[in-house]
């Protein structure tokens, strides 16, 4: 695909971040079974029911256009999850590790607020005012989301891994002693 137009690059982008709300539905259910915290569990159960939500509608978005969509693979997507799954395979307390889930989710949230963020700049300057009002109403919830990890991450999560450092030094004294 030559991009020769800026609506081009928009289907170009439209695509892009089709693919990556693919790829999120994915990785969600891992992220969803390797949560400890009820709470992170049940903010991934609901994003994931979202994110399903928002690829439909992008797809009615594409299928709007008269052009044919050429597939788009996302690859910086791509290296954002496999990198939260990395870490994931390091293993280790399961307090920390929601540290690292809600990091990781956090990344590939802001991924996709950068998309949304071109793409409803794209969209305005092309007075594509449905597709506008669409793709401000999944960046709002990428947004939103990526807010509550924040809240979930102050308010739990991260005193739970950092008791559980506490409990090692305690641990590493006593071998000392
Ligand atoms: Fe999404
Ligand atoms: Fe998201």
């Amino acid at each position: 695909m030559t991009l020769n137009t800026l609506n081009d690059l928009y289907l170009h982008c439209l695509m892009d971040v089709y693919d990556a709300e693919g790829q999120i539905i994915e990785a969600l259910p891992k992220m969803i079974e390797a949560a400890n915290s009820p709470d992170l569990k049940e903010a991934f159960e609901e994003h994931l029911e979202q994110t399903t939500e928002q690829k439909t509608r992008l797809e009615e978005i594409i299928n709007a256009l008269e052009t044919k969509p050429k597939e788009v693979k996302c690859k910086g997507m791509k290296g954002v999850i496999e990198e939260g799954q990395e870490i994931l395979k390091m293993g280790g307390d399961p307090d920390v590790l929601d540290a690292a889930l809600i990091g990781a989710a956090q990344k590939i949230e802001h991924y996709e607020i950068a998309s949304y963020g071109t793409l409803e700049t794209f969209a305005e300057l092309l007075g594509e005012d449905d597709a506008l009002e669409i793709i401000s109403e999944i960046k709002d919830q990428e947004v939103e989301t990526d807010e509550k990890l924040t809240e979930l991450a102050q308010s739990s999560v991260n005193d739970d891994a950092l008791e559980t450092e506490d409990d090692e030094d305690l641990d590493d004294d006593q071998k000392e002693k």
